[in-house]
C-alpha cells in the first residue's frame, strides 16, 4: 500500500517507516522537524529513511499546503506531534501540533478517492494519572499533553464517521530504544550513568509504575493494525508491554547495563506525571496477534549501544 507516515524523522515515526518499508510497503515521510529536541537526531534519522529510499517531506501540518504529499496515498499514520511533559513546553505547543496540526490533516483528507485506514497514534496519557484498565474505561488526562492527545482522537473518530474510510486509535504505553527521545527517563538516565553525573529525580517519581515498551514490540503491533485493518477499524487499543516496572527499578537496571552506579538528585515533582501505567492488551492480542517480548534489560542495552555508538559517530541502528 501506498502509506504516509506523519513525524518519520521522530524516535517511533523513523522505526515505523522503517518496518512498513521491510514489510513491501510504498512510504513517505512527513515531518516539520520542530524543535522540542535535538534537530540533528531527527536529521540523523531523515538521512537513514532516505537511505532506504523513504523520502521524507519537510512540512508542517499545522501551517502547510497539504494536497500534494497526500494525493496517492491509502493508509495514514499520524504519529507527528508535541509530546512530553515538560513543564518548559508552551501549552500553546500541545494544542497547535497535536489538535490544530490533526484537525487539518483530517481536512485536507476529506473525500479522499484513495484513503481507507487512517491510524492515530494515542497515548496512554489520555487515561490520566492511573492507566490500568482496558480501552473503554473513561479517560481523564491529567496534562496538557493527554488532554490535547483525547481531542485529536475525538477529532479523528468523528471525521471517520462521516468519510469512506475508517480509522484505528493506537495508544501507546512509554516506547523506549534506540532513538528514543533524549528528554526520556532512560535515555537521561544512561547519559547520567555513562558520565558519572547526577540524575534528577522528580520527587515521588521513583514509585511511578510503568508499562516500558521496547520501540520494536510496539512497532510490531502498528505494523499489524494495517495488516489487520478491517478487523481494528473503529477500534481504540492499548500498544504496551503487559507488566510494569517502577522508576527506581529502571534506573537499577541502567546502572547495571552501564557498569556504574547512578547517583540521584532530587528535583520537584512534575505535575500531570502518572502514577502508574500498565497497559491491558487483551484487545490488541485478539485482534492484532500483539505479543510484545523485549526483556527490559535487553531494550535498555540495546538503547545504550546505540547512545554510545550515536557519541563515536559510528551508524546507529
Ligand atoms: P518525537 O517527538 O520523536 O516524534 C514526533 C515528530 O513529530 C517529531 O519529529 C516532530 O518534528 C514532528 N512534528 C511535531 N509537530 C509537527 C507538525 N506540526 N507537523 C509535522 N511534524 C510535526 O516523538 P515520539 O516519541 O516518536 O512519539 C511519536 C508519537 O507517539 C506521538 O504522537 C506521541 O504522542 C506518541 N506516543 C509516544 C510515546 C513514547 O513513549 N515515545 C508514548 C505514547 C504516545
Amino acid at each position: 500500500m501506498r502509506v504516509l507516515v506523519t513525524g518519520a524523522a521522530g524516535f517511533i515515526g523513523s522505526h515505523l517507516a522503517e518496518a512498513l518499508a521491510n514489510a513491501g510497503h510504498d512510504v513517505t515521510g512527513l515531518d516539520a522537524l520542530t524543535g522540542y529536541y535535538d534537530r540533528s537526531l531527527k536529521r540523523e534519522n531523515v538521512g537513514r529513511l532516505a537511505a532506504r529510499g523513504i523520502e521524507t517531506a519537510r512540512l508542517d501540518l499545522a501551517a502547510d499546503p497539504l494536497g500534494p504529499v497526500l494525493s496517492e496515498v491509502e493508509a495514514v499514520y499520524h504519529l507527528a506531534a508535541q509530546p512530553g511533559l515538560s513543564p518548559d513546553t508552551d501549552r500553546r505547543a500541545f494544542v497547535r501540533n497535536n489538535v490544530r496540526a490533526t484537525e487539518r490533516l483530517l481536512d485536507a483528507l476529506a473525500g479522499h478517492p484513495h484513503l481507507q485506514a487512517f491510524l492515530f497514534a494515542s497515548s496512554s496519557s489520555v487515561y490520566g494519572r492511573e492507566a490500568t484498565g482496558a480501552e473503554d474505561v473513561e479517560l481523564s488526562p491529567a496534562s496538557v499533553y493527554g488532554r490535547t492527545k483525547r481531542r485529536a482522537e475525538a477529532a479523528v473518530r468523528a471525521r471517520a464517521a462521516s468519510e469512506r474510510w475508517d480509522s484505528c486509535i493506537l495508544r501507546l504505553f512509554s516506547v523506549y530504544g534506540p532513538r528514543e527521545r533524549p528528554d526520556k527517563l532512560i535515555p537521561k538516565a544512561l547519559r547520567c550513568a555513562r558520565r558519572g553525573q547526577a540524575f534528577p529525580l522528580f520527587e515521588g517519581s521513583e514509585h511511578h509504575r510503568r508499562s516500558f515498551t521496547y520501540v520494536g514490540d510496539a512497532v510490531e503491533g502498528l505494523v499489524a493494525a494495517l495488516d489487520r485493518f478491517p478487523r481494528c477499524a473503529g477500534q481504540a487499543i492499548n500498544i504496551g508491554a503487559p507488566s510494569s516496572t517502577s522508576t527506581l527499578r529502571v534506573l537499577e537496571r541502567v546502572a547495571e547495563v552501564v557498569g556504574r552506579p547512578l547517583c540521584i538528585e532530587r528535583r520537584p515533582p512534575r505535575p500531570g506525571d502518572q502514577q502508574n501505567t500498565r497497559a491491558q492488551i487483551e484487545t490488541a492480542r485478539r485482534l492484532l496477534g500483539f505479543a510484545p517480548a523485549t526483556p527490559l534489560r535487553d531494550g535498555i542495552a540495546r538503547e545504550a549501544d546505540w547512545l554510545e555508538r550515536t557519541r563515536t559517530g559510528q551508524a546507529a541502528p
